[in-house]
């Protein structure tokens, strides 16, 4: 066993209760207040040199100060449960059998935030093994509702000049590198409303539609493809009209598109793309806005548009993954990329900081009834974050 290993094993019991207490406060996006108190709490406790919230509500603990800057980030934001008869057990219980536990946001994301906080108190104790770094562990608010709004904020407001980001949502132990960007469209047509009795008096907004809708399924089986993140893809969401009457020709239509976007996709492409359908001469294609206040009150308006990132393979950062990974659990782990989003659309995709995952649990549990993290998982994980600023440092990261 790693001395890392060794030494998270020792907070076992103790990172668990703290898993288990985060799960038991509801956090859905915009409402993380209390959770981010409770955090706030046990960063104090376990001694972090300081722990504040910042003007978006998100949880920032420090760990030293010096020169390589990193920030761990996890949110805190959780989906909500849906049907409350589906789940096997309580959603908010924190409940723990054979070595798991359940509940929501268990997998995406408190059990990265329990891990990281933990790893704070390890890297504390072991005075960051003389690596002259800044260790911000986070805790972000909003991502499930738009991914990197809440950390791209804290990555040029609360703390400047980040050299690294390592993001926890659950990688399975794995350094991921990367993944699809995604935005939300809206094309509307308008028409001129008549008497459905005579349409030829009127101009209908859904018939205008209508090619428009099938040319964009038409165009999912034609879009580019990369070998790392795979296919772009796109697809009809979701439609609506305005119509005067069951007997009016309807004057306006419009349908929302989710796009997700393979690398060498921007946002300008995937718009062009769709004004360039031969039955789009009259619609109008925007991208749709996120306004939503956080718990503090702050409101940033925002596209939702979430930039596609990948951090090439030979990058010093990935380097620094596997090797924190070799050091803390004995081998190296795989390096891949996540099928969902992830705050690394703001860190990597907007502000071009390098980026990479690493956390406990797995993608196929996050947002399902069965949401959970292995305990395995949290003690592996506080390891690998342990270990991370040293080779780091070492591996020219920052510089
Ligand atoms: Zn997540």
């Amino acid at each position: 066993m790693t001395d890392y290993l060794d030494q998270a094993e020792s907070y076992r019991d103790d990172v668990t209760s703290f898993l288990r207490d985060i799960i038991a406060i509801p956090s859905p996006s915009c409402g993380e207040g209390r959770v981010a108190e409770r955090i706030i709490e046990e960063m104090n406790t376990l001694g972090y040199d300081d722990a504040i919230i910042d003007g978006m509500g998100n949880v920032v603990g420090r760990i030293g100060s010096g020169g390589l800057k990193l920030v761990f980030d996890a949110h805190m934001d959780t989906v909500g449960v849906g049907d409350p008869g589906a789940w096997p057990h309580d959603p908010y219980e924190g409940k723990l059998e054979d070595g798991i536990v359940f509940g929501r946001g268990a997998s995406d994301n408190k059990g990265a935030i329990a891990s990281q906080v933990y790893a704070g108190k390890l890297l504390k104790e072991r005075g960051l093994d003389d690596a002259d770094a800044t260790i911000h562990v986070v805790g972000t608010v909003m991502e499930e509702d738009c991914d990197g709004l809440a950390l791209g904020f804290l990555l040029t407001e609360t703390i400047a000049g980040v050299d690294a980001v390592v993001l926890g949502e659950c990688s399975n132990l794995a350094v991921y590198r990367g993944h699809r960007g995604r935005m939300e469209m809206r094309v509307s047509t308008k028409g001129q409303s008549a008497h459905a009795s005579a349409p030829e008096r009127g101009d209908n907004a859904i018939t205008a539609m209508a090619p428009i809708a099938l040319e964009v399924a038409e165009l999912n089986g034609h879009l580019a493809e990369d070998a790392f993140l795979g296919r772009g893809s796109v697809a009809v969401t979701k439609i609506e009209c305005q119509t005067a009457s069951l007997n009016a020709i309807p004057d306006a239509c419009a349908i929302y598109i989710d796009r997700r976007l393979t690398a060498g996709e921007s946002l300008e492409s995937a718009i062009k793309e769709i004004e360039s359908l031969s039955g789009a001469g009259r619609a109008r294609v925007e991208v749709l806005k996120y306004s939503e206040p956080a718990y503090t009150g702050l409101v940033l308006e925002t596209d939702k548009y979430y930039p596609t990132w990948v951090l090439e393979e030979d990058h010093p950062l990935v380097a620094a993954g596997v090797s924190a990974g070799e050091a803390a659990l004995g081998a190296p782990p795989s390096v891949g990329k996540w099928t969902f989003s992830t705050n690394g659309v703001s860190s990597a995709g907007r502000l071009g900081i390098p980026t990479i995952g690493f956390g406990p649990s797995e993608e196929r549990w996050a947002h399902t009834v069965l949401d959970q993290c292995p305990v395995d998982d949290l003690v592996a994980s506080i390891a690998f974050y342990a270990a991370f600023p040293k080779v780091a440092a070492e591996k020219g990261v920052g510089r």
